[in-house]
């Protein structure tokens, strides 16, 4: 061994992630160690819902989580590479232009699909194990319909138009379900009869979903069945020739889209290793006593026997180690293990579990701690039925419908925050609801309409016009004018609260005034306050009809009083107050007055809010610093969005802005739409006719790149480094 410890993961799938994960978390912080995932791909394929990207629901971008986003602040390094063979003695990986030293190597490498060596079948069907796989059989869907729409042969156009799903586990029922939604919105781009499209699942068994409770499988039938999807059982597949699926008694189901999901084996890289492989112990021969399902080809052994496979999964003790060499351990689908007397079944559970286990008895070899031994911790399965229904069996608890697809969806997300973050769901909920195209997630497109930006533009200008005002209305009402004694000291603090700066024979006055209860200066102080409290929104009203100005003529009647060094200004507000509040006594008040604001001054949460923050930390800053903050930031925050130049941040101030007006008890109904107007500048109003156009893109590249980014795995897109 070199002084470093080199850790090899072959395999970016389920498996290989979760351990290059773990042993960054238990060993990232040793320099002595360096841990190198290796995979064909710069990205994880969440096999998962392959199904979906084939049958047109997701784009292919869903299944893809890039190693850059998942360990971007990690010390994995990651390598895009085809390995062909390992070395075991010489403890090296080979590719065709690299060769990579190990010390511990993980195989993650998964499996390949099995077609039991039946004649045609590989020449002539889709699989469905890859990324590629789905993207060709995608392609493939949407020529056929097209050719389809145009062909007048009735023969040929119904080959063209019969699909054809052998097996029905979850992955072929996953499939007919998708296709049966994808046929719809096939047809109508295409101008074909849905009547006239044939999707046919055949099934060596006498029953689906293997996997499942009979009442489950029952359902999922029936609910496949109503919508137009035959299914047939028992009803073996002999192979497969162009253009045509062999069955027995001489039949067969002429089409030209044949999709094979019945079996899987160990890859083919995995079977020429030189290790040993997993033992068969078929007991429950689905075609054959003479044939296994291990993925032993032409297998001459009785069901039950123990064999050696030639080809397929690799044989592990119960610490995932292969049973040749302690410093190479598999996980996942290329594992091979007996736990209970049942090898472990080709799931993502399997993966993630068998890979915690490997990931930990590595680290504790290299950290002198004891190994544990694997032990299943199954939840359930899942099964969509197309978007819009499913069955599920989790925690011994069956759920069918939308309840079934909902936690499946939940799921994944769990899954995916922890691979790669909250960003990572984000973009699952895009995917799958926010950007679903033709109506097609369990709440419809209930969440999927988009509105474009230019629609907003108008909104965005007025927005942005309002704050500008604002700013400008309190310079004009002497805001920044220290020197004339017409600043506002007493903005939002409460009476009596010295702000830092303050000078204190002002500050005195101000005081006397709010605090001497019958003094005509306090007198004009408190009717001031109550007109801007509660009646005097109306004050505000008076002052202006338009929804921002009323914030700048509660503020000022406010800061008129508490500044109380002008006892003309403040019984001149007074008056306006009172003479205000007597109108609202005289005529029956509207059902919502909707220039009052939304928390009343006297209630307990602005009291609370009040204290807390502004007379407990904005106090402590002068008071000249904090009225420019504020009239400076309204004034940034209105040319930003004005211009449409960073308008995510100036929508975010601006909201910002309006909570703590609302919640210092100044912000009135009527106000309410700048809030709104503000979420809705968040998703992306000023990149239409905006600076942000050219900025964004910018500042995304910038921002993917940072620490921060990486760390929190908080990207804005796809990290850059
Ligand atoms: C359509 C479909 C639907 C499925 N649905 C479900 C489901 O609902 N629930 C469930 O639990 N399971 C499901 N599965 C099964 C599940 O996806 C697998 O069990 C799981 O992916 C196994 O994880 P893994 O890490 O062993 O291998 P994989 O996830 O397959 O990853 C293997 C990785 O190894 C890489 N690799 C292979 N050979 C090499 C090489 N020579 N050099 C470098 N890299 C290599 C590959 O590029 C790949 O990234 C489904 C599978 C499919 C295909």
């Amino acid at each position: 061994m070199t002084d470093t410890t080199r850790i090899v993961i072959l395999g970016g799938g389920y498996g290989g992630v979760q351990a290059a994960k773990l042993l960054h978390r238990k060993l990232g912080a040793r320099p002595d160690i360096e841990i190198t995932l290796i995979d064909t791909k710069p990205f994880q394929t969440l096999m998962t819902e392959l199904h979906e990207v084939a049958c047109g629901r997701v784009e292919p971008e869903s299944v893809m989580i890039t190693y850059r986003k998942i360990f971007g602040a990690t010390r994995v390094a990651m390598v895009t590479d085809r390995v062909r063979t390992i070395d075991f003695e010489k403890r090296e990986l080979v590719s065709d232009t690299a060769k990579y030293g190990y010390d511990y190597l993980l195989i993650g490498v998964g499996a390949e699909p099995e077609d039991f060596g039946l004649p045609g079948v590989r020449e002539n069907a889709f699989m469905l194990w890859s990324f590629d796989d789905a993207l060709a059989l995608r392609q493939h869907i949407e020529e056929v319909f097209r050719e389809a729409a145009s062909e007048r042969d009735p023969q040929k156009r119904s080959e063209l138009l019969t699909f054809v799903v052998a097996g029905a586990g979850f992955t072929g029922i996953e499939v007919a379900g998708e296709l049966k939604d994808h046929r719809r919105v096939m047809c109508r781009t295409y101008h074909i009869e849905e009547s006239d499209v044939r999707i046919i699942v055949v099934e060596a068994l006498g029953w689906i979903l293997p996997n499942l409770p009979s009442k489950l499988q029952e359902k999922a039938r029936r609910y496949l069945e109503r919508r137009g999807v035959e299914i047939m059982l028992r009803s073996p597949i002999l192979g497969a020739e162009k253009g045509k699926v062999l069955l027995g008694g001489n039949t067969g189901i002429p089409t030209r889209t044949f999709i094979w999901t019945c079996g899987i084996q160990g890859r083919e890289f995995a079977g020429n290793l030189a290790l040993t492989k997993g033992r068969c112990v078929n007991r429950a021969c689905r075609f054959s006593t003479t044939q296994s399902t291990c993925g032993v080809k032409n297998c001459t052994y009785a069901p039950g026997q123990y064999v050696v496979g030639k080809r397929g999964r690799l044989l592990v003790n119960e610490y995932m180690q292969s049973v040749d060499y302690a410093n190479v351990y598999v996980v996942g689908d290329a594992a091979w293990y007996l736990e209970g007397g049942k090898v472990l079944p080709q799931i993502v559970e399997t993966a993630v579990q068998t890979a915690e286990t490997a990931a930990h008895n590595i680290a504790a070899e290299l950290e002198h701690g004891p190994m544990k031994a694997f032990h299943s911790n199954y939840h359930g399965i899942m099964v969509s039925l197309g978007a819009f229904s499913g069955v599920a069996h989790v925690m011994g608890i069956s759920l069918t419908g939308i309840f079934a697809i909902g936690i499946k969806h939940l799921i994944n997300i769990v899954h995916l925050f922890t691979v790669a973050g909250v960003n990572q769901v984000w973009e699952y909920l895009k995917h799958e609801f926010l950007d679903v195209k033709n109506q097609r997630s369990f709440i419809g497109g209930l969440a999927a309409y988009r509105v474009r930006g230019y629609w907003p533009l108008l909104l965005r200008l007025w927005l942005g016009f309002m704050w500008v005002v604002e700013a400008t209305n309190k310079m004009t009402e002497g805001w920044l004018d220290f020197s004339s004694g017409q600043s506002k000291t007493g903005w939002m603090f409460s009476p009596g609260v010295i702000q830092a700066g303050v000078k204190g024979a002002a500050f005195g006055a101000a005081t006397g005034a709010s605090e001497a209860a019958g003094a005509a200066a306090t007198s004009g102080a408190s009717a001031a306050t109550a007109a801007a409290t509660s009646g005097a929104s109306a004050a505000t009203g008076v002052a202006s009809s338009a929804g921002v100005a009323a914030t700048s003529g509660a503020s000022a009647a406010v800061g008129a009083a508490s500044n109380a060094a002008g006892a003309a200004a403040t019984s001149a507000a007074s008056s306006a107050a009172a003479q205000v509040a007597g109108q609202a006594h005289a005529a029956p008040g509207p059902w919502l007055d909707t220039t009052h604001n939304i928390l009343d001054p006297s209630w307990g949460i602005v009291t609370w809010f009040r204290h807390t923050f502004m007379d407990g930390i904005f106090a402590h800053l002068p008071y000249t610093a904090f009225q420019v903050l504020i009239v400076f930031t309204e004034l940034l925050i209105g040319l930003a969005l004005f211009g449409g130049f960073f308008t995510w941040f100036a929508a975010v101030a601006s909201i910002g802005l309006c909570i703590i007006f609302t919640l210092s008890g100044m912000f009135a109904w009527n106000q309410a739409w700048f809030i709104f107007a503000g979420i809705l500048m968040m998703g992306g109003a000023g990149r239409a006719f905006g600076i942000d156009s050219f900025t964004v893109p910018l500042f995304k590249r910038w921002w993917n790149g940072t620490r921060i980014a990486r760390r929190t795995r908080f990207y804005a897109d796809e990290p850059t480094k």
